[in-house]
């Protein structure tokens, strides 16, 4: 299985529009970060978490062909408001099965009421087909098994994902012990770490290591990075040995 890292910034991207901080400035490419969202392959299959703003530019960057489904951890805008990208996939595939809690499937359809329209669709607009995500109940992606994971944003439920000993975590402030009972014996774990400072709604720095403390997984590679975070080789060297600060394009096997 390969992960493909196909934005590691926070909502804004890095840099962030009009902004003179350091970081934004930074001419180093790994400072560059597009919204989140990772590209899982294996076999002949391909799968995207998340579908952000940035979905064009990475689907091109990442010479991604074909996409057998989107898997949605949440419905903010830095995880959704690329679905209008997936046109060119519905002409060549068909149909874009997209994974995610009925609340999600609920606010995508108030948000995208073309995509889902059933009376006089325009032609040309993107067709998805959804598939329910309930916690507890392991779904098949491609000929694995996905499973999902409920952590808390703030108010907000997210799910994460735990594909064979891959987990993909992003946005989460809290997480209940049973949740971290899924976690267990990872090779690779992928989790939020915003910045140094406190924030309400995500881990920030310490926090992340502090929950890869208690999942340890064999290496943790963190993601949703804000450019107050700071510059990537500084911030790498801070880590401990077997937790790496993602970087967009950066491509891991498992
Ligand atoms: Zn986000």
């Amino acid at each position: 299985m390969k992960i493909y890292f196909l934005g590691t910034g926070t909502s804004q991207g890095i840099p962030v529009i009009g902004s003179d901080h350091p970081v934004c400035k930074s001419t180093d490419s790994k400072d560059k970060r597009l919204r989140v969202s990772v590209l899982i392959r294996w076999d002949d299959y391909s799968f995207v978490i998340d579908c952000g703003p940035d979905f064009r530019q990475q689907m091109l960057t990442s010479n991604c062909k074909k996409v057998d489904g989107i898997v949605f951890t949440h419905e903010h805008a830095d995880h959704t408001a690329g679905l209008d990208d997936i046109r060119p996939f519905n002409f060549r595939q068909g149909e874009m099965p997209i994974y995610a809690h009925q609340r999600v499937l609920d606010d995508m359809r108030s948000r995208f009421g073309y995509v889902f329209e059933t009376v006089n669709k325009y032609p040309g607009a993107p067709s998805v087909k959804t598939i329910e995500v309930v916690n507890d109940v392991p779904f098949p992606l491609g000929n694995k098994i996905a499973i999902p994971v409920d952590v808390m944003h703030g108010d907000l439920q997210v799910f994460g994902y735990r594909i064979d000993d891959f987990a993909y975590l992003t946005d989460v402030k809290t997480i209940e012990d049973v949740e971290i009972e899924k976690l267990k014996n990872l090779k690779v774990l992928v989790v939020n770490a915003l910045r140094e400072e406190h924030h309400f709604s995500h881990f920030n720095l310490q926090e992340a290591l502090d929950f890869i403390a208690v999942v340890k997984p064999e290496k943790a590679y963190l993601t949703h990075i804000s450019h107050v975070l700071g510059f990537h080789e500084e911030v790498q060297q801070k880590l401990p040995e077997n937790v790496f600060l993602a970087y967009d394009n950066l491509e891991i096997t498992l």
